[in-house]
């Protein structure tokens, strides 16, 4: 179990983005991260411990941006520690994702993303999500429409349950958001 949030909007998203984490905690607080979008760039933030570990370590007045994702984690694949804990990124920093829930069959995948030259510097079941979402995502040219079914074709690989949220830096407006039998919830105002 896990707390992931996201934010898209004209506000800065990194004090929503912690109150958020820190409403959360309850559902996990080994350790948190933040991800946001700055100026095309995925600026990511992580740290062992609870949110207001992470919090002291961020220097909040340099980060400007209106999309970002956050987690506070449970660990269910690999030990609580700075490594660990999400956002995670794929090989080519294009992708970062942050989830909540088990991909069961992250070693099969994870031998396969291995044998196409994918590395991994992590124990979670997680960094198979954006390794493999740009996997597909490689194939073709750099289209919403690429990136929409990159996460499609990806999500019919996962088997178990989850949510994620999904920034991409070539579409730093927005995010996406994926669930399977695990609970989230979008608010629009
Ligand atoms: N399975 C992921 C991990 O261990 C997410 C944690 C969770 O949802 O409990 O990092």
């Amino acid at each position: 179990m896990c707390g992931i949030v996201g934010y898209v909007g004209n506000k800065k998203c990194l004090p929503i983005l912690l109150n958020g984490l820190k409403n959360l905690e309850y559902r996990g607080y080994d350790s948190s991260g933040v991800a946001i979008m700055e100026k095309n760039c995925i600026e990511i933030r992580k740290e062992s411990g609870r949110v207001a570990a992470l919090e002291s370590l961020i220097d909040t007045s340099s980060f400007l941006g209106n999309v970002g994702i956050a987690h506070t984690r449970w660990a269910t694949h690999g030990t609580p520690c700075k490594e660990n804990a999400h956002p995670h990124i794929d090989n080519s920093s294009t992708f970062a994702v942050v989830h909540n829930g088990i991909i069961e069959n992250y070693k099969e995948l994870r031998q396969f993303l291995e044998r196409a030259g994918y590395s991994f510097y992590s124990q979670t079941d997680t960094e198979v999500i954006p390794n493999l979402i740009h996997y597909y995502y490689s194939k073709n040219e750099k289209t919403k429409e690429n990136f929409l079914n990159a996460i499609y074709k990806a999500c019919k690989d996962f088997k178990g349950s989850y949510a994620i949220l999904v920034l991409c830096k070539d579409f730093p407006n927005m995010q996406i958001v994926v669930r399977n039998n695990s609970p989230i919830i979008i608010g629009v105002r």
